[in-house]
C-alpha cells in the first residue's frame, strides 16, 4: 500500500486527557451509503412566543423579564438542586449520593434569530463577563464542586430551540475531563516545572494548524484532535479559570469565540452545530492553579452532511478515531476567513 505523505496514520498521545488517539487520515474517503445529514439553513424569527427563552415569555416555572442584554435563570428541572433527593439504598459497593448544586441557563441575547456571529464586540464581552461572575458565584458555594459551562449548538448535538443560550451544571460532580485535565497539568508541573497548557500552547502557536490569534488568545486544530474539525481556543499565559482573566482578556475571548463560530459557519456556508465546552478550574477547594484553562469546540460532522459517530471503537472501546490530518483541516478553517457569509444578504 503507497500512502500520500500527508496521510496521518498513528497513534498520537493526548497530552491533556492522557490518553492515545488513533489517526487513521487514508480511511476519511471512503465511501459511505449511509444516513447523511442535508444542511438545513435556519432562519429563526427574533421573536417566538413558543421560545422558553425569548424576554417576556412563560417558562415551565416562572416568567422571563423584557431582558435587553445578557440573562441567566435556574433551569427549571435543574439536573444538580439543593432539593436533590439522593437515594438511601447505596452501599460501600454501590455507591451513591445526592446531585446537589444547581444548573443555570445562560441567553447571550434578547433576539431568538441570533447566534454567537451576530454579537456586537460588547455584547460577546457581556457573555464572557457573566460566565465568569457565575463561575465565581457558583464556585464559591460549598456545594459547588465544579462550574461546567456549555452549549450544545444546533439539531445535531440535541438542541431543539435556536435562542442563543448555554447552560451551566454546578454540583458536586467533578466533571471526568477537567479531572484528568487537573490531574495532567499537576503531574506535569511536578516533573517539568512548566504549566501543562502553555506547552501545548508552545506546540500550537507557530505551528501549521492554528486558524486565529488576537493579542490574549489563539485557536487551534490541535496536534491531537478527537474530532475532525474540533478547535481549543488557548490562553497566550497560564490561568486556571476565566476568573482568573483580566478585562481585556475576557474581551478578547469574547471575540475569539465569536471568530471561531463564524469560521465555522463560513466552512460549508451553513450553521455548523457544536458542543462548546469551558474547561476551567474545580471548585472544590483543591489547589489548581496549574489548572490548564482553555475552550474547545467539537463539530459533529466530518463533512457537510456526514456524521462523525461514535460506535464500535469510542463506544465500544473507549479510545477515539480521527479519521483526518488535522494541518488539513486547520487549512480549511483558515481559509474560511473573513465576515460571516450571511452578513450582506440575508443579515
Ligand atoms: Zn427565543
Amino acid at each position: 500500500m503507497s500512502l500520500d505523505p500527508q496521510v496521518v496514520w498513528e497513534q498520537r498521545w493526548h497530552p491533556l486527557r492522557e490518553e492515545w488517539v488513533l489517526f487513521t487520515s487514508h480511511r476519511g474517503g471512503r465511501p459511505w451509503i449511509g444516513e447523511t445529514h442535508a444542511p438545513r439553513e435556519l432562519d429563526p424569527p427574533a421573536y417566538d412566543p413558543t421560545c422558553a427563552l425569548c424576554p417576556g415569555n412563560r417558562r415551565l416555572r416562572g416568567e422571563n423579564p423584557a431582558y435587553t442584554g445578557t440573562y441567566w435563570f435556574t433551569n427549571d428541572l435543574p439536573c444538580f438542586s439543593p432539593d436533590a433527593p439522593g437515594s438511601p439504598d447505596g452501599d460501600s459497593f454501590y455507591r451513591t449520593r445526592p446531585a446537589l448544586g444547581t444548573a443555570e441557563v445562560v441567553c447571550y441575547h434578547p433576539d431568538h434569530g441570533k447566534t454567537f456571529v451576530d454579537l456586537a464586540d460588547d455584547e460577546a464581552r457581556a457573555v464572557v463577563e457573566l460566565w465568569a461572575e457565575r463561575y465565581r458565584e457558583l464556585g464559591s458555594r460549598p456545594d459547588v464542586d465544579h462550574v461546567l459551562i456549555f452549549e450544545n449548538k444546533g439539531s445535531l448535538v440535541g438542541t431543539s430551540n435556536p435562542h442563543p443560550h448555554c447552560q451551566i451544571y454546578a454540583g458536586n460532580l467533578v466533571y471526568a475531563h477537567m479531572e484528568r485535565e487537573a490531574e495532567a497539568g499537576r503531574r506535569f508541573f511536578e516533573r517539568t516545572g512548566r504549566f501543562l497548557g502553555q506547552e501545548v500552547l508552545a506546540r500550537e502557536a507557530a505551528g501549521p494548524r492554528v486558524i486565529a490569534a488576537n493579542d490574549h488568545f489563539v485557536a487551534c486544530v490541535p496536534w491531537f484532535a478527537r474530532y475532525a474539525y474540533e478547535i481549543l481556543i488557548l490562553p497566550r499565559r497560564q490561568a486556571a479559570s476565566l476568573a482568573e482573566l483580566t478585562a481585556g482578556e475576557r474581551e478578547a475571548l469574547g471575540l475569539m469565540i465569536r471568530e471561531v463560530a463564524t469560521r465555522y459557519d463560513n466552512l460549508w456556508q451553513m450553521p455548523m452545530p457544536y458542543v462548546m465546552a469551558i474547561h476551567q478550574a474545580p471548585t472544590d477547594g483543591r489547589d489548581y492553579s496549574t489548572f490548564p484553562f482553555h475552550i474547545e469546540f467539537h463539530p459533529p460532522l466530518r463533512k457537510p452532511d456526514t456524521m462523525k459517530y461514535l460506535a464500535g471503537p469510542e463506544i465500544g472501546g473507549g479510545s477515539m478515531t480521527n479519521e483526518s490530518n488535522p494541518d488539513d483541516r486547520a487549512a480549511d478553517l483558515r481559509s474560511a476567513a473573513g465576515p460571516h457569509y450571511r452578513k450582506g444578504t440575508a443579515g
